[in-house]
């Protein structure tokens, strides 16, 4: 086993994970020390750097025509910023007491441990896959990474067969539904929850639901995944739950993530309850003074909540890296938390959330009253005005807004960032009804939706006071 261990003048910081977090936190690192002053490993196991996991479902659909344009930085322009990246190489373990990292090439298998000054750990998170008969047979995928991506793309044009079962309705499962539909797929969307988007109240979730059926997606909610049936030929036929068997040619798995923190927690670092790494507010590990973590494997706070939760998402990923390499490069940054905002679509249902859902506020012994409008995404009378629905929920005797939910068509989905703000600033929903927001009959009605179910829940709120 080789070593580069020998210290010199200059820090090294070394980087595990070459996506969001990690390499954002290397460029911001290199963008405040030259090479003189810090040199930066980076490790990745994979064959691509800073790429979008988030464009995968439109690369897939047809909508992002080349799986080039999905990654934002080459392996060729970080190494052009002195960023000693290390591709298809693999950290196995981490050496805290000594301040080293062992690393395996995976394609050689040959080992050999790297000493840093600093150390970032980015790696992100882990689909969850269940062990179940047939989960590895051909013609099953995930999509958590770009040669995950291709591969599916080439069993799709391989497939004769024109039925998909993607299994779970998260965002991720609903946005690989309509890539499916796109590509000419009869989708099935396999779901244990009550309602796709859970990540929605029930009765909002179930607004998606009826719009997807209306889309041609066959929706079975509340059905646990108990095999994959394969053919003769090993490939997937069918995907059965305990009531029935939905045959497939192919399926897609959008089941959910957990934080992979494997060598994190054989080196004990701290976890939380949801099993990510728990950092202090500049993104360093709690306890290790020169140990930072970001991005899809650390908890984060809910600003409105106040607890620690594990929310996976690039939005998060970016802004940590960039705050981890501030702080690294010697400069001072901090992530105050997160309120819980997240836009997605299906085709073109546009849903929308932050904040707290109704049993998030009733989990933390929190009060409200929950208020539902519909209206439209412009003035009423302009061409095009489609409908949308808005759910708020705010707490009760200080009227501070909870969280919104938004389902609807065109322009329904980023109005949600009104509310982000809102929770933000710890407004109250009777601030909100006056809020100061822009309006042209081609935007909005002249009361804006969000408005509109600020007003109804404040005057709730005075009648519940
Ligand atoms: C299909 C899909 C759609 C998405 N859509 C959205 C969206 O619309 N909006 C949004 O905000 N987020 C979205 N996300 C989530 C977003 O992509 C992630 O939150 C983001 O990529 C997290 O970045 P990260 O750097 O923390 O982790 P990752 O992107 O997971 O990167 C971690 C990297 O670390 C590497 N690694 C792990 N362990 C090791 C090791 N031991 N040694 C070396 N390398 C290692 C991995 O190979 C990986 O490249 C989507 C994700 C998926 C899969």
């Amino acid at each position: 086993m080789g070593t580069s261990g020998t210290r010199s003048a200059r820090e090294r910081l070394v980087v595990i994970g070459g996506d969001a977090a990690g390499m954002s936190a290397a460029s911001q690192a290199r963008r405040l020390k030259g090479p003189d002053e810090l040199e930066i490993v980076a490790f990745e196991r994979g064959h691509f750097t800073s790429y979008s996991a988030c464009g995968i479902p439109y690369w897939v659909g047809g909508d992002v025509g080349d799986r080039d344009l999905l990654i934002a930085r080459t392996p060729k322009e970080h190494r052009a910023r002195d960023i000693d990246l290390r591709l298809r190489t693999e950290v196995t373990e981490l050496d805290l007491d000594r301040g080293r990292v062992r690393a395996r090439d995976v394609d050689s298998g040959a080992e050999s441990w790297t000493s840093y000054d600093k150390l970032v750990i980015a790696t992100g998170a882990r689909p969850i896959r269940p062990e179940l008969p047939g989960m590895d047979a051909p013609g099953v995928h995930g999509v958590q990474t770009l040669d995950d991506g291709q591969a599916l793309l080439d069993t799709l044009a391989r497939t004769r067969g024109r039925r998909a079962v993607v299994v779970g309705a998260g965002y991720i499962g609903v946005e690989m539904a309509e890539a499916m539909i796109n590509r000419g797929y009869e989708v099935t969307v396999v779901n244990r929850g009550e309602e796709p988007m859970s990540t929605l109240d029930p009765d909002m979730g179930r607004l998606v639901h009826e719009a997807m059926e209306g889309m041609g997606i066959t929706m079975v909610n509340g059905a646990e995944v108990t095999k994959l049936s394969t053919g003769d030929d090993g490939r997937v036929r069918a995907v059965a739950t305990a009531d029935a068997e939905f045959p497939a040619d192919v399926v897609v798995l959008g089941i959910g993530v957990r934080p992979e923190t494997a060598l994190a927690r054989a080196a004990g670092l701290p976890l939380g309850e949801h099993g990510g790494l728990l950092t202090d507010r500049s993104m360093r590990v709690r306890g290790h003074e020169n140990v930072w973590a970001g991005g899809d494997c650390v908890e984060v706070l809910d600003l409105v909540s106040g607890q620690q939760r594990h929310i996976p998402l690039g939005t998060h990923a970016n802004k940590h890296g960039q705050i981890i390499g501030a702080n690294v490069g010697g400069g001072y940054a901090t992530f105050p938390g997160v309120v819980g905002t997240a836009v997605s679509k299906v085709c073109d249902l546009e849903i929308a959330r932050t904040g707290l859902r109704e049993k998030d506020a009733r989990r933390v012994g929190l009060r409200f009253e929950a208020v539902t409008i519909e209206s439209t995404s412009r003035a009423g009378y302009y061409p095009s005005a489609s409908p949308m629905t808005v759910k708020m929920l705010a707490e009760l005797r200080t009227g501070r807004l909870l969280g919104l939910q938004i389902v609807g068509r065109e322009g329904a989905g980023k109005r949600v960032d009104i509310a982000a703000v809102a929770l933000t600033a710890g407004m109250t929903v009777d601030q909100m009804t006056v809020l100061d927001l822009g309006y042209a009959p081609p935007f909005s009605p002249v009361w804006d939706p969000v408005l509109v179910a600020a007003r109804k829940a404040a005057t709730r709120i005075r009648g519940a006071g």
